[in-house]
């Protein structure tokens, strides 16, 4: 699905140099990397501040610690996420609330949302998937109208921008309470092994996340906070750095080849091609294509990943089982049916290869393959 010794390869006399200097320097944790990359990030960001942290899943964890939040407390999350999303809440003893999502963008539905929101919503967690921004003007007024935070799961969105209602366009990740990101080496900005952030607007939220993130520490041995050992290493730091650099060609390639699918499958009767909200920029961290289901309900994607598999072309159902239907979160106490697009998605959605140093004769490829089944 996704290239990675290639992409290296095209930049490896830079990487080999970031790792030197990490070698030399030998600061391996907190080491001046972390902060150089934090800043630069930043300003990729447009200027939120920027807690490093180890991973994506921690992420979440410790924008959710930040608040305080009672026993019990309800999250609410798009029934269709990586389970991480969900994990994060469950870990904490707070109740994950999953609600459906809508069946173009796969993204939270604001008005499902809205009727999951009782006395005891402790925040309301929004998953920018696949690349594209959630319906952020409306659920931003949800939770302004209810005073509930809003937590940006940017995992598969970073560097994507959205109009909000007042006209102003901001990055993912950077409109609500807290943002988090992963460096996971398969997400659009992937690190050279596991690595994670939280973005937020203001700065003493940045300080306790970031002490939070440290042990609880407010000084050196001293503990203000129940925190976690969760931070970016120096060593990914400096890689990191290097390829932020090449984001932005990075994500202007994947949106020009996401053009290119588009227009070769348009019109094939059956399949769906990715809806593009236009409020929203969309990074492609997926391009996830719906094979249709027919009026029985049968459907042909597993039979359309054979027929490309026998072909050569790499595909990835994300996700096959939602994560109410998933063992570890049945004690939830929720059944099939209760979320019937995010269940639909699980059985029609079909992503195919899409990262920067795909050719175009290779999109051309996937495509012609899957016009031909
Ligand atoms: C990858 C991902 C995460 C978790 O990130 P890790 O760095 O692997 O912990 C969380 N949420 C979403 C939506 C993701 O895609």
């Amino acid at each position: 699905m996704l290239d990675l010794a290639a992409q290296h390869a095209a930049i490896q006399p830079e990487l080999d140099e970031a790792l030197r200097h990490t070698l030399h320097e030998a600061a391996f944790i907190q080491g001046p990397a972390v902060g150089e990359f934090a800043q630069e990030l930043s300003d990729y960001l447009g200027g939120p501040h920027i807690v490093p942290c180890a991973n994506g899943t921690d992420a979440l964890q410790l924008a959710l610690m930040s608040l305080s939040l009672p026993a019990g407390a309800e999250i609410i999350m798009p029934a269709f996420t990586y389970v991480a999303t969900l994990e994060a809440a469950a870990i904490l003893g707070l109740r994950p609330v999953p609600v459906d999502v809508r069946p173009d963008t796969f993204n939270l539905d604001p008005a499902a949302v809205e009727a999951a929101i009782t006395p005891r919503t402790g925040a309301i967690i929004v998953v920018h998937l696949f690349g594209q921004c959630a319906d952020l003007p409306v659920l931003l007024s949800i939770g302004e109208k209810y005073g509930v935070p809003l937590i940006e799961d940017n995992a598969q969105a970073i560097g994507a921008t959205c109009q909000l209602a007042d006209g102003r366009r901001v990055a993912a990740g950077t409109a609500g309470y807290a943002g988090t990101t992963s460096f996971f080496p398969s997400k659009n900005l992937g690190a050279l092994g596991d690595g994670g952030a939280l973005f937020t607007q203001d700065a003493a939220r940045a300080q306790l996340l970031r002490q939070l993130a440290n042990h609880g520490q407010t000084r050196k041995y001293h503990h203000e906070y129940i925190g976690l050992n969760s931070r970016l290493d120096t060593l990914q730091a400096a890689l990191l750095r290097v390829k932020l650099r090449h984001l932005p060609a990075w994500t202007a390639r994947r949106q020009r080849l996401a053009d290119q699918y588009d227009s070769a499958l348009a019109d094939v009767a059956g399949l769906r091609v990715p809806a593009r909200d236009p409020r929203s920029t969309h990074v492609f961290h997926q391009y996830t294509l719906i094979v249709e289901e027919a009026a029985s309900g049968s459907n042909r994607r597993d039979e359309l990943q054979r027929f490309l598999q026998e072909r050569g072309i790499p595909s990835v159902v994300y996700y096959p089982l939602p994560n109410h239907l998933q063992p570890a979160y049945g004690y939830l106490g929720y059944r099939a049916g209760q979320f019937p697009v995010a269940e639909r998605l699980c059985r029609t959605v079909l992503s195919v290869p899409i990262h920067p140093t795909l050719s175009d004769e290779q999109v051309a490829y996937v495509a012609q393959t899957i016009r031909q089944f």
